[in-house]
């Protein structure tokens, strides 16, 4: 083909360069060919590591044994391996390599409260009733993150690249707990580009904006007790300022943009009603398109807080519970993902796959559709409106965003349902898919100077639109006791469960 172009063209110059062109293409269908080789023949061991961490079930801040057995697997993996990170102790940041360029895969594989439910069945069956579970599949995090590292690696080392591939499991992704820390301790700062990665019902990338930002707060109103009866003159009832911050903001919805979501829950109204409550607390939500939008409308329900306050003479404070900006997208790199999505395609599912798929969704009296068939369209996904700490990282590094077909279309996450497939034929299938094209799009990005740029280029253009700015105060250190007390009541119980193997990439 080469040769024939010669004659046609008959210039040097250009021949040399197609010859480079093509010599690079052929080297990284090359290069991607071994690293889906070394998927498949350590495809048992990544299903067992995200089984494994489907049984441990543990909640955000408490992914204790989940990060034991990937810092484990890992580390006899050759990976350089740090747990503890940002004064958080279920933090873990890999590494293999070293230098530039340097490209994270960025995590998690924290579990939800009440989610625990007997994987394969359709009826509501808990391995332990109350204990937490993975009702939305992040447990598949952990093995496709290490599965898609190590064959990376494996090529690197082959083939002697420059460069340093990192994964970063981040803790509690659930309560947007963790991502401002990573941010704020500089765990980004010589990283070229990271891929976002999530389980999905789909094969999917997407650039822009994916998804919402958010702002949570706790406001606490200080009064004064007194009897309701007798002397209520003499009481100052902080459960009023809560009941009137929550009108005051009623009263502004109306004047909000549209795309705004705000949603409460009051944690503290009052202890029986003859006793005036000295202590009321409401927690909030505000999210918008952007962070800016969000900030916006917060600023407002600080004022309102101020004006309750002063409405019931009470003292406040309010406390910074979490944040998450909303992901960018970078369209250099979800280019990349796509074309690697092509390559690989969606598994091959079985007519037992497809007929499971439709079983469970009869069941769970969802559209009876199956599994997807074809990859997404790059560009056909729209802003979702939930939110996921990741997102800051986005703004401080080109990121990607992707997705792998390991769950089945139309059953939603967050409830118990989702906690039927995360382990099985279809999420492990998902799984190889998910490896093998993250590890493409890690290699495309590794070995292509010109795609990195082109991120970077691109993400300072977009970054610049809305410069980041970090919501964390700086005196606010991580709440490592997250979900401790509601883990510890279980993790003894749910020990049983536990698949105590030790997963092994070859
Ligand atoms: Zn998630």
């Amino acid at each position: 083909m080469v040769r024939k172009n010669q004659r046609q063209i008959g210039a040097p110059a250009i021949l040399a360069l197609l010859l480079a062109l093509c010599c690079q293409a052929a080297a990284g269908d090359e290069r991607k060919q071994l690293a889906f080789e070394v998927v498949d023949r350590n495809a048992e061991q990544m299903a067992l590591i995200s089984d494994s961490i489907f049984y441990l079930g543990e909640l955000g801040m408490q992914e204790l044994e989940s990060t034991r057995l990937l810092k484990q697997t890992l580390e006899a993996a050759g990976f350089k391996v740090e747990l503890g990170g940002a004064g958080m102790p279920t933090n873990l940041w890999a590494e293999w390599g070293s230098g530039r360029p340097k490209i994270a895969i960025v995590t998690e594989v924290d579990a939800l409260p009440g989610g625990s439910q007997t994987p394969g069945e359709f009826e509501r069956k808990p391995l332990l009733a109350g204990a937490p579970g993975h009702m939305e599949g992040h447990n598949t995090h952990g093995g496709v993150a290490s599965m898609a590292a190590f064959a990376v690696k494996e090529v690197m080392a082959r083939d002697h690249i420059a460069g340093t591939i990192a994964i970063s499991f981040g803790p509690a992704e659930e309560q947007l707990a963790s991502r401002p820390f990573l941010v704020r301790a500089g765990y980004f700062k010589d990283v070229d580009a990271v891929i976002y990665l999530h389980i999905g019902p789909w094969l999917a990338t997407g650039y822009g904006l994916q998804n919402y930002a958010a702002i949570s707060s706790i406001f606490t109103f200080h009064g004064k007790t007194a009897h309701g009866a007798v002397n209520p003159w003499d009481g100052r009832d902080a459960v009023d300022a809560v009941e009137l911050m929550d009108i005051g903001f009623d009263k502004l919805r109306e004047h909000l943009r549209p795309s705004y979501r705000a949603h409460r829950t009051i944690t503290n109204g009052g202890i029986q009603p003859n006793i005036i409550a000295d202590t009321g607390q409401i927690w909030w939500f505000v999210r918008d398109a952007s962070m800016p939008a969000a900030k916006e409308t917060y600023d407002k329900l600080v004022k309102i807080a101020e004006g309750a306050a002063l409405m019931t003479g009470t003292g406040w404070d309010v406390k910074y519970a979490a944040s998450a900006w909303p992901q960018l997208g970078n369209k250099a790199i979800a280019e990349a993902i796509q074309r690697n999505i092509g390559l690989v395609g969606m598994p091959k599912w079985t007519d037992e796959d497809q007929r499971f798929a439709r079983d469970f969704q009869k069941s769970a009296e969802r559209p009876v559709v199956g599994l997807r068939t074809e990859p997404m369209a790059l560009g056909s996904r729209a802003q979702s409106t939930s939110s996921n700490d990741n997102g800051d990282v986005s703004w401080v590094v080109p990121a990607g965003i992707f997705n792998f077909p390991s769950s089945v279309p139309g059953i939603e996450y967050h409830e118990w349902h989702a906690a039927i497939t995360p382990v099985g034929p279809i999420s492990h299938k998902g799984q190889v898919t998910g490896a093998k094209v993250l590890a493409a799009s890690i290699i495309d990005l590794m070995t292509t100077p010109d795609a990195l740029a082109s991120a970077r280029v691109e993400f300072l253009e977009e970054s610049a639109k809305t410069p980041y700015f970090a919501l964390l105060p700086p005196d606010v250190q991580p709440s490592i006791d997250l979900n401790r007390a509601e883990m510890e009541k279980y993790r003894g119980a749910m020990q049983k469960f536990y698949l105590n193997k030790s997963p092994r990439f070859n």
